[in-house]
């Protein structure tokens, strides 16, 4: 067994340092590069071509009546535009590599709270 003044110096050593938690959500660690964060999507640049809704194995993505049908090329509208359910998805990055349009980014952080499930998606 030690004796107890072997673990003085241990002791003041941790004492002395800061501490090594952050007081989230008001402090976050950095990302590190190429880190799959929460779904990004553009209205700007979907079309609604649905591939992502195909792509996704996790079924998290919902496709739903466009409300603004946005004119598109060719005289043509779009239809529908994707949800993205962020309790669901598990980040593999299918649909973002998918998207022939490049509309998708995972880059929207990580803190996911909530209690209500539709609140929890993308678009809002
Ligand atoms: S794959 Fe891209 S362009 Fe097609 S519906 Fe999904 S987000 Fe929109
Ligand atoms: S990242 Fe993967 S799980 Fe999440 S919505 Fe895209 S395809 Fe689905």
């Amino acid at each position: 067994m030690r004796k107890p003044g072997v673990l003085l110096p241990l002791l003041l050593e941790h004492f002395l340092k800061k501490p090594f938690t952050l007081l989230y959500p008001r402090e976050e660690w950095p990302l590190p590069r190429g880190y799959r964060g929460m779904i990004l999507w553009s209205d700007e640049a979907c079309t609604g071509c649905r591939v992502c809704f195909t792509i996704c194995s996790a079924k998290a993505i919902e496709m739903i009546e466009d409300p603004e049908k946005k004119p598109l090329e060719k005289g043509r509208v779009r239809k529908q535009i994707p949800v993205f359910y962020l309790d669901r998805c598990m980040r593999c990055s299918q649909c973002e590599e998918s998207c022939p349009f490049d509309a998708i980014h995972l880059q929207g952080g990580v803190g996911l709270v909530g209690y209500i499930r539709e609140k929890m998606r993308v678009p809002t």
